[in-house]
């Protein structure tokens, strides 16, 4: 027997509810606050990724799904943003309008370690919002996510904020980093003593406990800000107490990627334990120049949408309408006859269904129409036959009818299907 690859799932229909249910959620409240829908292909340029979150990242460097054919080096997408920004200035999206805002629903995939029980096939519910550097945009950001996750019934969850800063202060900000950090340098794990020269950031990020009881002690804060982030940074608290909308400011959150710039944020949930995130998000505000593109401000978050199900306080019950007949046919005529009036149905728009298991018995199939909850079961016999009718059993009242074949469609019309129990 095969089995499914390591790191993916498949998601049945018992659970697809579930899926749907979150996703329909998001896509109004994502449509409600302006943002459309956009679809890129889930294969890109390596290079693409390797420009846009950095050579040094852990994506860049381990997690890759690698695809080489010919001349050409793709890989398997591992987030969505660089894809967005590169559809946006590929399509020129950025001389027909002023401010894009996009929303995406999607698969990513990262050869993640196995040990932590992470997907490698795994799902994004997001938006990007491409063209604007004001802090208002921040604010409908991070209350858009809020809303969200409000929406969505999950409660307990935490949002943390922090400012990198422009490029000029992430500079800065490395440069504290390190003269902070080197007095313990020799106390860091062996990656992050890598890190400490390739990529200082990540040093925050390190779940190793004597890492983490370093970067505890570090005692940061926001002097790597200039004065028109640390305005910008303001502006956007201001604007997030305005909506009371609750944060933690957090100047010891970093986030993997190498991209982000100014406002970053995360939030989590217990549920998900201290290792991972519901989602996150930031500013990316060289990005779209860095792409060949003009000096736009841009910003989005992405939510796990594996995460999200995880955290959902009260699962959703969602009822999914269930089929109005189903038809049982004994004999070989009936078959014939009940293949026909199951098209007719059909045709008509009535949710129909007919028991093709071979040698099942009247009781049988009568059995599999309760399973399936449907509101009434058409019975053709031999008999039924002879006389060009067929037996309407109403599955809630129990009653039986004969009625002419002709007559069926007419009778279904007006009957709705039985909504699942919950
Ligand atoms: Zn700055
Ligand atoms: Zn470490």
């Amino acid at each position: 027997m095969f089995r499914r690859v390591k790191g993916t799932r498949d998601i049945l229909p018992e659970e697809i509810l579930f899926w749907r249910k979150t996703e329909e959620t998001c896509t109004r409240i994502f449509s409600s606050y302006g943002y459309e829908e956009i679809r890129t292909p889930l294969m890109e340029e390596f290079s693409l990724f390797c420009r846009s979150l950095g050579k040094t990242t852990e994506v860049v460097k381990k997690q890759m799904f690698e695809i080489k054919r010919g001349s050409g080096h793709l890989v398997l997408r591992p987030e969505a943003t660089a894809s967005i920004v590169r559809a946006y200035l590929e399509n020129r999206l950025d001389r027909k309008r002023g401010l894009a805002k996009f929303y995406y629903v999607g698969a990513m995939f990262r050869a993640e370690r196995q040990q932590k029980g992470r997907l490698r096939q795994f799902h994004h519910l997001g938006v990007e919002a491409i063209g604007s550097n004001s802090p208002n945009l921040d604010i409908e950001i991070i209350s858009l996510l809020n809303r969200l996750v409000k929406e969505l019934n999950i409660e307990g969850y935490q949002i943390y904020i922090n400012s990198l800063g422009c490029i000029k202060d992430k500079q800065v900000l490395a440069k504290i980093l390190r003269y902070k950090i080197t007095p313990y340098l020799d106390n860091l794990c062996a990656d992050c003593k890598r890190r400490f020269k390739q990529n200082v950031f990540r040093i925050l990020d390190c779940k190793k406990p004597e890492c983490m009881r370093i970067v505890n002690k570090l005692e940061l804060g926001t002097d790597h800000l200039c004065d028109s982030c640390k305005k910008h940074l303001e502006s956007v608290l201001a604007g997030l107490d305005t909506l009371g909308i609750g944060y933690k400011f957090e100047p010891a959150l970093v986030r993997g990627l190498d991209y982000y710039t100014r406002t970053i944020f995360e939030i989590k949930h217990p549920r998900l334990g201290s290792q991972d995130a519901l989602g996150a998000g930031g500013r990316y505000d060289n990005l779209v120049a860095e792409f060949g593109g003009p000096e736009l401000g841009a910003i989005g978050f992405a939510l796990g949408e594996e995460r999200l199900l995880l955290a959902q306080s009260r699962q959703p019950q969602p009822q999914e309408p269930r089929l109005v007949t189903y038809l049982i046919t004994l004999g070989e005529e009936a078959d014939k006859a009940g293949v026909k009036l199951l098209d007719k149905l059909r045709e008509q728009g009535i949710a129909s269904d007919m028991d093709y298991t071979e040698g099942r018995s009247l009781k049988g199939k009568m059995r599999r129409a309760d399973e399936l909850g449907v509101r009434l079961t058409v019975i053709i016999g031999e008999d039924e036959l002879k006389k060009g009718t067929v037996t309407l059993k109403d599955m809630v009242s129990g009653k039986q009818e004969e009625v002419k074949i002709d007559e069926v469609t007419r009778r279904l019309k007006c009957y709705e299907p039985i909504r699942a129990e919950s």
